[in-house]
């Protein structure tokens, strides 16, 4: 995203990516429903290799270096943050107070959503703001009754957004919106575009007489040895830990523990979200649910700040998705909560020097948990869908599924490890997502997240980029980036 923002801006931009090979996979789709769905073959990245987890021993790190990343494998969940997602934090403490708001977001969600042709229902509801839409989609007439009285306890019902793509669409890769095949292909034929495949970045390259990042160090695939790049800004957008293993990497006189981590932050106040997987049997039957649907959080001002958990309804198996096709009601939903977690300082990464990967990079050391707090607030979200299903006269009840493993990384949504904020006592980047330590360098993926609210983060990940390559492409056109401005 951040490098389709500068290319329309014209700046001109050399993409580095680890993969090699275009995407994988095949879907089928008509009427709006997949017909078929193949992922990409194989597994994730070498999770295990990349990383020791010295907090909770079932910590994951799953990756994808290929083009595409994670988009491969993704289900396309889109929500938007709600406003309160940006300053609840700060009944706590100001160091949880993003710097932006949300009405400085609001136009590159919609940048971001029509790029991503997201489908839903498109409205307002309580605890999540509606979006753009390129094809609208509607609650079951059963489940609207459900939705209004829900919506009167102060959550909101509504068809889950996702980035689903055309109503009818045959495509060689796995997921409708792929983050190749969809932002990046498309920008191949701009002359101010250039993207090195199997090019592995090492480190950022710091100048000490310029007092600036000059470039970055990547490793090529092709012949092994090691290249340099000048620029004269860079974007860092590999995922939140490894953006931030660069940064850890980027050592120098001026600042032997990485670039960026003058006050020791870097790495601090990692979160992911806690997941559990369950099935919900209603008394009565009731639509089947395709689209999958989406209940948010509780109000802000009944939970406690920063916990909370949202649920998405979908099938419980591959036999009940396929007699979604029927139009026959069913009596039971498979219901995925995410949860949320306050981030601390002692939740984070750290380099394992004297390790390092195939690649030369430092392996990390991931220590982090899910306290008690979190796991309770995640807990919870059983008795309070009962609750509110009761309150719309539909009883019913979570039926016994062997227990998730509820550990870091199973979510696939880390984040916070760069966070921004407005004073660089509590954030590494500042509020257009540049280094306060060295402002040509920006970190543009999750890692600059403040806080992590219940919902899924690319969508978020992606309006940041966007807003602040949008900043960047104006101070280079300035002349402010290479004057140190
Ligand atoms: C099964 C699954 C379902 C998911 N569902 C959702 C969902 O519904 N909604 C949602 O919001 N999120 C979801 N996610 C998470 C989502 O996929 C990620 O949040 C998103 O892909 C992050 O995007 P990113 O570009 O920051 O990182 P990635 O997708 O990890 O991409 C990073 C890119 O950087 C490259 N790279 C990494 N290191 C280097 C390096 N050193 N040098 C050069 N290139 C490098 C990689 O090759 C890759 O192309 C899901 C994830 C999974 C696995």
């Amino acid at each position: 995203m951040a490098a389709w923002q500068l290319v329309q801006q014209g700046v001109a931009v050399t993409v580095l990516e680890s993969g090699q090979d275009p995407p994988q996979g095949m879907l089928i789709r008509a009427f709006g429903r997949n017909l078929y769905r193949k992922k990409p073959q194989g597994g994730f990245g070498s999770d295990c290799q990349a990383h020791r987890s010295s907090g909770d021993p079932g910590t994951k790190w799953y990756f994808s270096h290929s083009l595409g990343g994670l988009s491969n494998r993704w289900t396309g969940a889109v929500p938007r943050f709600a406003p309160e997602d940006f300053n609840e934090g700060a009944r706590l403490h100001e160091k949880y107070e993003w710097p932006l708001s949300y009405a400085d977001l609001e136009p590159y969600y919609d940048r971001v959503e029509r790029l991503m042709d997201v489908v839903g229902s498109g409205a307002d509801v309580p605890n999540l703001p509606g979006g753009y839409t390129a094809d609208i989609r509607d609650l079951p007439a059963d489940w609207k009754r459900i939705a209004a009285c829900m919506a009167r306890l102060g959550q909101g019902l509504t068809t889950l957004p996702i980035a689903d793509g055309p109503p009818h669409l045959v495509a060689k890769r796995g997921t409708a919106f792929n983050s190749y095949t969809n932002i990046l292909q498309p920008l191949m034929s701009s002359r101010h575009f250039d993207l090195r495949r199997g090019a592995h970045v090492l480190r950022v390259d710091w100048s000490p007489e310029r007092r600036r990042a000059v470039g970055v160090t990547f490793r090529d695939g092709s012949d092994g040895r090691e290249h340099q790049l000048e620029a004269d800004a860079i974007v860092l957008a590999a995922g939140s830990l490894h953006s931030t293993r660069i940064l850890f990497d980027s050592v120098s006189a001026d600042f032997p523990n990485g670039l960026g981590n003058g006050r020791d932050l870097l790495g601090r106040y990692l979160h992911d979200h806690p997941r559990e997987w369950w099935v919900l049997e209603t008394a009565k039957p009731l639509s089947r649910l395709s689209p999958s649907i989406y209940l948010t959080r509780r109000a802000y001002a009944e939970s406690e700040p920063l916990l909370a958990t949202a649920w998405t309804f979908g099938a419980p198996s591959t036999r009940e998705k396929l007699l979604g096709f029927t139009g026959l009601k069913s009596r039971q939903f498979g219901v995925q909560v995410f949860g949320t977690m306050v981030p601390t300082p002692t939740g984070r990464v750290t380099p394992l020097r004297g390790s390092s990967d195939e690649n030369g990079a430092s392996k990390l050391d991931i220590d982090v948990r899910f306290d008690d707090a979190s796991l309770r607030t995640l807990r919870s979200a059983q008795g309070r869908l009962i609750e509110l299903m009761a309150a719309a006269d539909v009883p019913s009840r979570v039926l016994p599924v062997p227990p998730d493993q509820v550990a870091p990384g199973s979510s696939v949504h880390y984040g916070g490890t760069a966070r921004m904020h407005r004073s660089p006592e509590y954030g590494v980047v500042d509020t257009w997502n540049r280094l306060f330590d060295c402002p040509n360098v920006l970190v543009c993926d999750a890692a600059c997240f403040t806080t992590g609210a219940e919902k899924n983060p690319t969508l978020t990940a992606m309006a940041l980029a966007a807003r602040a390559c949008e900043q960047l492409s104006r101070d280079i056109t300035a002349g402010a980036v290479r004057s140190n401005g």
